[in-house]
């Protein structure tokens, strides 16, 4: 068939209109990299208004308000998330039973990952699909000052925990664990003390949303709660709209593992295990070839170590 050149335009301006209306289709692997998937993990000791044990352990009065107070502040942070164009949220409840949110409370955009013994703890659900992390509700390391509630893992087994002989508190281990998977984590929401310990530890370029600033242990001053959901909604979309600008915490592997326990029957048990030595009476140190199946053993040998 021979085309004239009033044709070719024709043929152009009707492809011209139809491009126009239909939706670009691009390439699978492109439509892959438009999703935004996002991981949250949310503890409540670092929660807005809570300054307390009482508000963190179930069977307390007042923890029926304290977890309501958690679902406010992941649902700020998944609001956040979908502002700044998330295709996708995953929220994993990091906290004691990991039972806390009541799913009814949670933004219903957001699928809630809930109940304990989890392998990946308080990252259960991460793995290499997602392209962010975010911290809600987060806490300083055992032996932080004027930390709200400060403690690594278990308030009443672990001193200290120390990876490559760097210690590290839970956002330095939990936020290894998404490293590993290459996710890099973005936000985080606390006290002032876990905000500067996350700059500290990830880097200056961490977004952080403080919601209250520890007096001590077991006080603190409280942004107004409508103002702290405010930050963490706004901070979250700001750190998503910038996400080439972080990298994921990465440990250097084999690596090794340092757990400090509080007493020396903890440090007893631990020498159970195969590849477990002891570094002094309540210390014991292991190695592991990946990250992730060292964790593991550092949260079994804790999960496992009897009371005080
Ligand atoms: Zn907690």
């Amino acid at each position: 068939m021979k085309i004239t050149i009033v044709g070719l335009s024709v043929l152009a301006a009707v492809f011209g209109l139809l491009s126009a209306v239909l939706p670009a289709r691009l390439p699978a692997e492109q439509r892959e990299a438009q999703k935004l998937k996002v991981f949250i993990s949310v503890d409540m000791e670092g929660i807005c208004g809570v300054v307390a044990v009482e508000q963190t352990t179930p069977g307390n009065p007042e923890y029926v308000a304290a977890k309501k107070w958690m679902a406010d502040d992941a649902n700020a942070a998944i609001d956040g998330a979908f502002r700044a164009g998330a295709s996708e949220v995953v929220v994993n409840d990091s906290h004691g039973s990991q039972r806390n949110i009541d799913p009814g409370d949670l933004n219903p955009k957001a699928v809630l990952i809930s109940g304990a013994p989890k392998p990946q703890s308080m990252m259960q659900g991460i793995d290499e699909t997602y392209d962010a992390v975010l911290f809600v509700g987060y806490h300083a390391g055992a032996g932080t000052q004027d930390a709200v509630l400060d403690h690594t893992i278990s308030g009443s087994v672990v001193q200290s925990i120390k990876v490559n002989g760097v210690e590290l508190p839970e956002l330095g281990l939990n936020a290894a664990i998404a490293g590993a998977y290459g996710v890099p984590v973005v936000f985080i929401s606390g006290d002032v003390a876990v905000c500067k310990q996350a700059k500290a530890i990830l880097g200056s370029e961490v977004v952080t949303a403080p919601v209250k600033d520890g007096i001590g242990r077991y006080a603190a001053r409280l942004v107004p709660f409508a103002e702290a959901r405010r930050g963490i909604r706004d901070r979250v979309s700001d750190a998503l709209r910038k996400l080439g600008q972080f990298k994921p915490y990465k440990i250097a592997t084999p690596c090794k593992f340092e757990l400090q326990y509080y007493i020396s029957a903890q440090a007893d048990m631990a020498m159970y295990f195969p590849g477990v030595q002891r570094v002094n009476a309540r210390t014991v140190a292991f190695t592991s070839d990946t990250y992730v199946k060292g964790f593991k053993m550092l949260r079994g040998l804790i999960a496992l170590a009897p009371a005080r």
